[in-house]
């Protein structure tokens, strides 16, 4: 099998090693660069992207991914994740970084704070019979995409309500995002595509 990375610096490790052993890879915890540089795909989980930014500093790991991802190593972020994964950031704190990896703008906490949680069905693109059996997705103070490259693809857009339209699922390459936590579901597709991505790589 694959070796996919979780990065475990801070957020919901456990979760998505659970997700990706399920999913059939072996995966292991990635805190220092040279177990980053035993892997053939890496996930960054989601948390507080401003607290990881920091944590990628001073663990020395910030430079070794952001060089790791440009070079073409697979990607999922999921929520903080996806922050951390995207070039440019609005809504972010003073000095925030990002690794990058994905042409796009990711705006921090977007949906507000009155609706800080909350749940949707979707239809994710490259996700088998999400239309029969959509995506449930949970989103916590979770971001959206604002802006996309014309490289990167759009996978899937809240469909009703207030947020209705805004896109929270991409692709590039071989580097995958989600605003939402597929890792705390059960279900196991999205998980399944990005091992997919990283055995079709190898
Ligand atoms: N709001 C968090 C951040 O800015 C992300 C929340 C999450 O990952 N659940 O990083």
């Amino acid at each position: 099998p694959v070796t996919v990375g979780v990065l475990a610096l801070q957020g919901d490790v456990r979760e998505h090693v659970a997700a990706l052993e399920e999913s059939g890879a072996r995966a292991v915890p990635v805190r220092r660069a040279r177990e980053l540089a035993a892997v053939d795909g890496i996930v960054v989980p989601g948390g507080e992207s401003t607290t990881m930014d920091k944590l990628l500093r001073a663990f020395e790991l910030f430079e070794p991914l952001q060089e790791a991802v440009r070079s073409g190593l697979p990607a999922y972020g999921s929520c903080a994740g996806m922050i951390l994964l995207a070039d440019r950031i609005a809504g972010g704190i003073e000095g925030q970084r990002t690794i990058g990896g994905l042409d796009i703008t990711v705006r921090r906490n977007a949906f507000g704070r009155q609706v800080d949680s909350f749940e949707t069905d979707l239809v994710v693109e490259g996700v088998p019979d999400s239309v029969d059996r959509p995506v449930h997705a949970v989103f916590i103070r979770a971001p959206w995409v604002e802006e996309v490259g014309p490289g990167t693809q759009v996978l899937a857009r809240v469909p009703s309500g207030e947020a209705a339209g805004r896109i929270v699922a991409v692709r590039e390459r071989d580097v995958v995002a989600t605003s939402f936590h597929p890792e705390i579901t059960g279900d196991l597709r999205l998980h399944r595509l990005f091992v997919q991505i990283v055995s079709d790589r190898g």
